[in-house]
């Protein structure tokens, strides 16, 4: 078993610097960079580095300091964006799609956070 990753993915080739982005924050294991299309107020996606498919692929397949280099710049974005509860912001969601049936539109793993506003309920 394996997951297929398509390098000219339009993540991929931000990575690559192909495309340009509106980055909000980075490390040695993950980009930030603002949603082309926001929902919300605050709509940032989180990448990993790594050619990582969906959610799962991650989870079940990088080594630890990459997924907790991911996690923290997570963590980077909510406190910038001024969102995260330790601060005194209101909130947010993190949200991942994976594979058809959750709607996932761009085959390279993100982590959508979206804060600045309350959101309406979470499946539709
Ligand atoms: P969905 O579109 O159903 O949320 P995904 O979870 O795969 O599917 O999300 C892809 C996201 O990537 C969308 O919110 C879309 O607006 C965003 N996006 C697509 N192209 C770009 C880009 N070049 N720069 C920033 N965001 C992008």
């Amino acid at each position: 078993m394996g997951f297929d990753y398509d390098d000219q993915n339009i993540f991929a080739r931000i990575l690559r610097g192909e495309i340009p982005n509106d980055t909000v924050a980075e490390n040695a294991h993950a980009l930030a960079f603002r949603d082309i299309a926001p929902k919300s107020p605050s709509h940032v996606l989180v990448i990993p580095k790594g050619r990582y498919v969906s959610f799962d692929d991650f989870a079940a397949n990088a080594p630890a300091e990459e997924i907790a280099g991911f996690m923290r710049l997570c963590a980077e974005v909510v406190a910038k964006e001024g969102i995260g509860l330790d601060g005194g912001g209101q909130g947010f969601r993190a949200i991942t799609n994976a594979g058809p049936d959750g709607v996932q539109e761009v085959p390279h793993f993100h982590v959508h956070i979206m804060g600045g506003r309350m959101m309406g309920p979470m499946v539709s």
